[in-house]
């Protein structure tokens, strides 16, 4: 399968801070990749800087072949093929939620309304969301938030949809029904990348797992290999710490 996107060496330093270093990975197309590791090993940073909201010290990113630092891409066009869901949802509040999901569509792929509209309906649906287009952020709980964020995301029609932690600011009982809207996109061959710390999702859904360590990815392959057989020791501190926050909570 071809690669969508492509790092290679990628570094990012805030000031004397070195937060990425020498990172090199690929997503294929129709791959469900997930990035797990503990909170400030560089995992939102990363997402950051492939969709170009932070820009890379240093390194390349193809995107399909093609290098897209190396000032000959049209950055519009790349980031318009890459969609974002965040842990904090950034929902338009003072939009309802078809608005939500037509906005976007209307400003940057300069869709009519009525495509828009049709479009953003599509979606909804398939997040389950579609009897709530009237409401407001504010009257939905964190899961429906996060549900009408993603349908908001497929509304544009990514090549690849990057997701930040998104079922970290949910309370407990509301991540079940997000994390079953993402197998759903999973399993229908939508390109993932994904950072999680739910472990049980990641086992389950991904192609490969990606753990990421102080800045630097320090073991990745299949499920399998990284839950049952991990190689390195870091590796398996992390899941072992993980774990057993796990049986805590
Ligand atoms: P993770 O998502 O894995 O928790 P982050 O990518 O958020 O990690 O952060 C990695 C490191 O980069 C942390 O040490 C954090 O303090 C630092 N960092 C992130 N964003 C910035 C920023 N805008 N300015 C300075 N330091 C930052
Ligand atoms: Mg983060």
């Amino acid at each position: 399968m071809e690669k969508v996107i492509e790092i290679q060496q990628l570094n990012k330093s805030y000031g004397m801070n070195e937060v990425l270093k020498n990172i090199g990975f690929s997503v294929h197309h129709g791959e469900v990749v997930t990035i797990i590791g503990s909170s400030g090993s560089g995992k939102s940073t990363l997402l950051r800087c492939i969709n170009l909201l932070e820009i890379p010290s240093g390194g390349e990113i193809h995107y399909r072949g093609r290098n897209i630092l190396d000032g000959s891409h049209h950055i519009p066009s790349y980031r318009k093929k890459l969609g974002m869901v965040f842990q904090q949802f950034n929902l338009f509040e003072n939009h309802n939620v078809l608005n939500n999901c037509m906005v976007g569509q209307i400003k940057v792929l300069k869709r009519s309304k009525a495509e828009a509209e049709q479009t953003a309906r599509k979606y909804l649906k398939v997040v389950g969301m579609e009897a709530y287009i009237n409401a407001k952020p504010k009257q939905l709980s964190g899961g429906q938030k996060q549900r009408v964020a993603i349908a908001r995301a497929l509304s544009m029609e990514p090549d690849v949809l990057l997701f930040d932690e998104p079922t970290s600011a949910l309370d407990p009982e509301m991540v079940g029904e997000v994390l079953k809207v993402m197998k759903e996109l999973a399993h229908s061959g939508l390109t993932m990348l994904i950072v999680t710390h739910e472990m049980d999702f990641a086992r389950e859904v991904s192609d490969r797992v990606v753990f990421m360590d102080k800045g630097v990815i320090a073991e990745e392959g299949t499920p399998e290999q990284m839950f049952s057989r991990p190689k390195q020791e870091r590796t398996r501190e992390f899941l072992k710490r993980t774990f057993v926050e796990h049986d805590r909570a």
